[in-house]
């Protein structure tokens, strides 16, 4: 059989420890033996970010910018420790951050569903795929103690410094906390331009949940900028089958537990950040968790959503045994196949992508699987593979399917 040929670059972005080791594996076992591909590769390894003062981060969101898509191991985001550890010259930012910012993008998170490892909540049936507003707010406040009678005032005054509103917060008759806050009409409208798009992309409906009963100005304002785009897109919606519906925030809660899923959750920050773990550790395992970083121009980054695996990368480095979930990883390879596929018309790259996760679901639900899985899955007989061996028996189940 002659290799698929993937008519643009992708742009791969390297990463740390555990999951370096097996990035090096997936694209031995599934990429180059399959595929005519040019990979434009980054090396993010905290060493070589090091090297290039962190140039090497910013190339690679250039490129991802150039290309359309994207494909990133997990990185290290160096803290004191870490600085020790390889001698960095200093605690770098988060690649994440980095490439974030120069996209301008959004971070989608969704799970895998697999047919043996049920959902903790019973009437999970599909993904719930999160979008998280990732600025501002409470992450961006600004905060006081006061610590006696008192009175604190929200103050705006204009570009040419006069006075244009004044409210007052509190009157305080003893001690108490104030804090301010912001948004920019800006960030909302990418980040909402950002899950319309991957809404679409996915043809999942978009539930979009605030407060708006109580805050009548700033997330009413969210939910005015998400109806505006929703009427923009009225017609792309509809030819994709989807629809865009709000929800007040509680609500939105009381029906997710009760919903089979199969929809994007449009969150405002600290909604996304709380919400986002109660949906993953919902359906298991962080080596089940894919995300992927859409950009409101429709540039796409994909990724696992777990970090470098340090302490199996200790036992790999004490040549033990590891147990390592390569899935989520996989996966990051797959959604960016497909949608490199889908972008230049290429079919065939889709249909490998597809092909390859089947290959992983099946294997897993003929209960062949790494041991985070074990304790989860309802398979009814059950074999543990080291991080290898379960690829290896991936690239068996995919060689007997491509046949
Ligand atoms: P982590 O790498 O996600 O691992 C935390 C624990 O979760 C592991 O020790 C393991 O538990 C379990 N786990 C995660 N992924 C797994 C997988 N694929 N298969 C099996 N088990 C898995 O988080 P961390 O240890 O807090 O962070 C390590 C490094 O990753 C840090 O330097 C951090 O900066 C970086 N990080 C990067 C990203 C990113 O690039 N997107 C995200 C998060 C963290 P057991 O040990 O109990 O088996
Ligand atoms: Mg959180």
């Amino acid at each position: 059989m002659g290799k698929i040929k993937v008519k643009t670059p992708l742009v791969e972005l390297d990463g740390d420890e555990m999951t370096r080791i097996i990035w090096k594996e997936i694209k031995d076992r599934f990429i180059y033996p399959y595929l005519d591909i040019t990979l434009e590769y980054y090396d993010l390894g905290v060493v070589y970010r090091d090297q290039t003062d962190d140039q090497v981060t910013t190339d690679s969101a250039n490129a991802i910018k150039k290309h359309g898509v994207g494909v990133k191991c997990a990185t290290i985001t160096p803290n004191a420790e870490r600085v020790k550890e390889y001698n960095l010259k200093q605690e770098w930012k988060s690649p994440n951050g980095t490439i974030r910012s120069i996209l301008d993008g959004t971070v989608f998170r969704k799970p895998i569903i697999i047919k043996n490892i049920p959902a903790a909540v019973n009437s999970w049936k599909k993904p719930i795929a999160i979008g998280r507003h990732a600025y501002g707010d409470i992450y961006k406040n600004v905060e006081m103690l006061i610590d006696g009678p008192g009175k604190v005032e929200l103050v705006y005054t204009d570009a040419s410094g006069k006075e244009k509103q004044r409210l007052l917060v509190n009157e305080y008759k003893g001690g108490g906390v104030a804090m301010g806050m912001h948004n920019v009409d800006k960030s909302i409208e990418s980040f909402a331009q950002a899950c319309f798009n991957y809404a679409l992309s996915e043809k999942i409906s978009i539930w979009f949940a605030t407060k708006d009963t109580i805050s009548k100005k700033y997330h009413a304002r969210f939910r005015e900028i998400f109806d505006e785009m929703a009427k923009k897109k009225e017609a792309e919606l509809k030819a994709a089958g989807i629809s865009y519906n709000y929800f007040l925030i509680d609500d939105a809660v009381a029906q997710i537990v009760k919903n089979e899923g199969g929809m994007l959750w449009a969150l405002m920050n600290y909604d996304g950040d709380v919400m986002s773990d109660m949906v993953a550790s919902g359906f298991g395992s962080l080596g089940l968790m894919t995300s992927v970083l859409v950009s409101p121009d429709g540039k796409y980054e994909y990724e696992a959503a777990h970090g470098t695996v340090t302490r199996h990368y200790r036992k790999y480095q004490n040549g033990e045994t590891t147990s390592t979930n390569s899935v989520a990883s996989i996966f990051a390879w797959t959604g960016a196949l497909a949608k490199r596929g889908e972008l230049d018309g290429t079919p065939d790259v889709v249909n490998f992508a597809v092909k390859l996760e089947e290959a992983i679901i099946e294997t897993i639900e003929g209960g062949e699987m790494t041991k985070d899985l074990l304790s989860l899955s309802t398979a009814s007989t059950k074999k543990e593979l080291d991080t290898f061996q379960f690829m290896e028996a991936v690239q068996k189940k995919l060689d007997s399917k491509l046949k």
